[in-house]
């Protein structure tokens, strides 16, 4: 029996209608109408559609957006004066540097300049911490849009076997602790996956959820799946075939129980989990909690 898929393109538009109502009460009650600064450094064509769809999510919504352009060849000092005016600039709550930065930039050092106030992705060391600790200020949003999608599907998550495939900063190592605490949506029992990792589809059979953001397209494939398991699949990848994730989803629902589609699945959420994350941020300045 083929899977139900988990439509994430429909839930992001329920959340984003969400967020425009409580921006439009947040204002009416006198709070700053929140404003999301976007910081894209070159040309590399994926990230300037992300941009722009970030940007167009947020007017939207009734944000503000702000887009700054920079050349290929900016300086990491250049990108840290910016920074540092973003973060002085109290019209703006959000502060959103697009990655990748072009090889001559210390992103390390760029996104560690982000007040974590206005740190609207969770990178910065301080908001990483409170994420381990258990009392998040903001949550990444790729991770945190699966998050929304595992509950609003009210898909069980509490002692279940979750495998996540991938350790990045951005979406694999967040999403395993954020599934590992102890909090509403979370408590499962939590396998992280990455390169290194013996006889990878032994482990991800196991797994009542797989999470997976590799990279690699079509890399997951029905034999690594376990029957009735939700599949979530975060790759974004560009192929002769057009865009593809790192689930070879033809084959896997097959086998799954739940799946995520691409495109329609995790990425549109993750967008939407950034307006939440400026109208909080928005908030935050504002002296709320
Ligand atoms: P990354 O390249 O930073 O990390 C990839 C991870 O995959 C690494 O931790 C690595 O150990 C692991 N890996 C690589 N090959 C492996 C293998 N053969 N077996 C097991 N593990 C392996 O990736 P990322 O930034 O987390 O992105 C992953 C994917 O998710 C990409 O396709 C990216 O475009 C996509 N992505 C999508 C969204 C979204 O909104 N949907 C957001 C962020 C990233």
């Amino acid at each position: 029996m083929s899977a139900t898929v988990l439509d994430g393109k429909s839930l992001a538009q329920e959340i984003r209608a969400e967020i425009a109502d409580q921006v439009a009460e947040f204002t009416r009650k006198g709070g700053a109408v929140p404003c999301l600064a976007a910081v894209l450094v070159g040309e590399d064509p994926g990230s300037q559609v992300y941009v722009r769809n970030k940007e167009k999510a947020c007017k939207k919504a009734g944000m503000r957006s702000l887009l700054h352009l920079l050349p290929t060849e900016t300086t990491t000092g250049e990108l840290l004066d910016l920074v540092a005016r973003l973060n002085a600039d109290r019209s703006v709550h959000g502060i959103l540097v697009q990655l990748p930065l072009p090889r001559q930039i210390d992103e390390t050092r760029v996104l560690d300049a982000v007040d974590p106030l206005k740190d609207v992705d969770a990178f910065h060391p301080e908001n990483v911490g409170r994420i381990v600790q258990g009392r998040p200020r903001y949550l990444p949003c790729t991770p945190h849009g699966i998050r929304e999608l595992l509950l609003r599907n009210r898909i069980p998550v509490a002692g279940q076997n979750v495998t996540v495939i991938g350790r990045s900063d951005i979406v694999g190592k967040p999403m395993a602790i954020m599934l590992m605490q102890r909090s509403e949506g979370a408590n499962a029992t939590v396998t992280v996956c990455h390169s290194r990792t013996k006889d990878l589809p032994a482990v991800t059979r196991q797994a009542d959820i797989l999470v997976v953001a590799i990279g690699k397209p079509k890399f997951v494939t029905a034999g690594m799946v376990k029957p009735g398991a939700v599949v979530i699949d975060v790759g974004i990848n560009r192929t002769n075939q057009g865009l593809v994730g790192d689930v070879d989803f033809e084959s896997v629902k097959e086998v799954a129980g739940q799946i995520t589609p691409v495109p329609g699945g995790v990425g549109p959420l993750t967008i939407a989990m950034l307006l939440h994350n400026t109208l909080a941020a928005a908030r935050l300045q504002a002296g709320g909690a």
